[in-house]
């Protein structure tokens, strides 16, 4: 009998780890493992703010999913649609081609994309922190709004290309709002002398009461006041009514000229899920406590894409989409797998969570690490050795601890790569939301 295919779906902090328990869990001759991405590495996402920054290089928080994975079958694609029925996932190659793939095993781990609300323009003027790519094109246009404002004698103009907007008071805004007024202070400092400092202004914007809510009131309060001190402004309950080309109109009525708005108000589950016909909270698809989707055969969903119940607190939640709970599911899942594929009985998922770390640049940093409120160097000490740990290769964190260091000694360039000019870098150019089948294209497809 032909050994039983196991596709993964995504090569993120859930399938990388899941496709790696797997390989450690079965003989080569137990099962084919396949994973389907549309890169080819692993992207450590906590830290894109530093690449957008410019304190790491891409390539640092990119280890190679060949480096990771010894037997795996890499397809380079994206999977727009499944046939639960058939068993038969469409992989839309990086080609365009689309060809069919069967599974006995599905694992469903394509995370989030970033969630987006029916406001005018912000399709399309609105600029995400979700990719590689998204991250060295905000970089590119920052850096570039300061050369184009010192080079303009329009003052309009100038004052729209210094005012940047960040709209999500979450760990991802927050750094992202953190690190780039980090660089163009510094920007400013060096290269543009004769720019008025003043006129540079960022504002981080949440239609939440608090900033970092995941870290409680006194770490929420500390990260707000070390911002507010490095003269970020923050404007809580509060959200963006439309934005244009030049101008960010807020819901309290303020209108900001800016050319800048960069989106990170929370994510939504990969569009992927529509085509399942799956059960679904809140856009995720509901799995079981063991990653077990309920109707689908042999379909396990988890990370981002999945709400799974969180067994650790008990009170009918889901765990919250993290990369701490998607690695760890991924390594749980690959065990119930194997279970699944020896006839044994599966085990429930549970991790208590052991805190979060949020690096603001420099010195600046709020952690909280089992619990315990921490501020300052010590959180920032915390923060970088817990993204040490967290990378998946020795390679990545040498190249990341390196790129740290000489950041601190030699400082940064400020210079614009180039190599996404052609690209506009909106949410609607990066996030590829509309590539997915309908169910109905799907089953036509597949059962012709
Ligand atoms: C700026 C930022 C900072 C963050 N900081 C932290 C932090 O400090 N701590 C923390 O715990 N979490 C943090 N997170 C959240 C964390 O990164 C996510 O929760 C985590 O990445 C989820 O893992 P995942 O495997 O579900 O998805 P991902 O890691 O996003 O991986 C999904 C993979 O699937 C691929 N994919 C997508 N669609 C398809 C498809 N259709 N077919 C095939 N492949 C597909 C993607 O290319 C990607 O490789 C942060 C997120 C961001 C954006």
């Amino acid at each position: 009998m032909d050994a039983p295919n196991i596709v993964v779906v995504g090569g993120g902090f859930a399938g990388v780890e899941a496709a790696r328990g797997l390989e450690r869990s079965l003989a080569p001759g137990d099962a084919r493992i396949t994973l389907v991405s549309p890169t080819d590495y692993q992207l450590y996402l906590p830290l894109l703010p530093h690449v957008a920054a410019g304190v790491v290089t891409p390539q640092s928080v990119a280890p190679s999913l060949r480096r990771i994975l010894r037997r795996t079958e890499l397809l380079p694609g994206s999977v727009i649609g499944v046939d639960p029925e058939a068993k038969v996932c469409v992989v839309r190659k990086i080609t365009g081609e689309l060809v069919d793939v069967s599974y006995d095993y599905l694992l469903l781990t394509p995370g989030s994309v970033t969630r987006t609300f029916d406001i005018p323009g912000l399709l399309d003027e609105a600029r995400g922190m979700k990719t590689l790519a998204q991250a060295v094109c905000l970089r590119d246009h920052v850096i570039g709004q300061l050369d184009l404002a010192a080079a303009t004698s329009d003052e309009a103009e100038r004052t729209a290309r210094l005012q940047f907007v960040v709209v999500g008071g979450g760990y991802a805004g927050t750094e992202t709002a953190a690190c780039l007024q980090r660089l163009t202070t510094a920007a400013a400092k060096r290269y543009h002398p004769r720019l008025d400092p003043g006129l540079i202004q960022w504002h981080l914007v949440d239609v939440a009461p608090k900033l970092l809510p995941e870290l409680g009131d006194r770490l929420g309060a500390s990260a707000l006041r070390m911002l507010s001190e490095r003269g970020v402004r923050i404007s809580l309950k509060t959200s963006v009514a439309s934005v244009t080309e030049d101008k960010v109109t807020l819901t309290d009525g303020r209108v900001l000229p800016s050319r800048t708005l960069v989106w990170t108000a929370g994510v939504a589950a990969s569009p992927l899920v529509d085509s399942l016909g799956a059960e679904t909270v809140r856009g995720r698809i509901l799995a079981g406590p063991d990653f077990k989707v309920p109707g689908l055969d042999g379909v396990l969903a988890l990370g981002d894409a999945a709400a799974v119940p969180d067994l650790a607190k008990g009170d009918g939640s889901y765990c919250v989409p993290t990369a701490q709970h998607a690695a760890r599911q991924g390594r749980h899942a690959a065990r119930n797998v194997t279970a699944l594929l020896r006839g044994q009985p599966t085990t429930p998922y549970r991790h208590k969570d052991l805190g979060l770390v949020v690096d603001l640049g420099g010195h600046d940093a709020v952690s909280k690490p089992l619990g315990i409120d921490l501020k300052g160097v010590a959180a920032q000490v915390v923060a970088r050795g817990y993204h040490l740990y967290a990378l998946r290769t020795g390679t990545a964190r040498f190249r990341t601890g390196a790129n740290w260091l000489l950041n601190a000694v030699a400082g940064d360039d400020f210079v614009r790569t180039g190599f996404l000019d052609d690209r506009e870098g909106t949410l609607r150019d990066f996030e590829h939301t509309d590539m997915y089948l309908t169910r109905e294209e799907v089953t036509a497809r597949v059962r012709g």
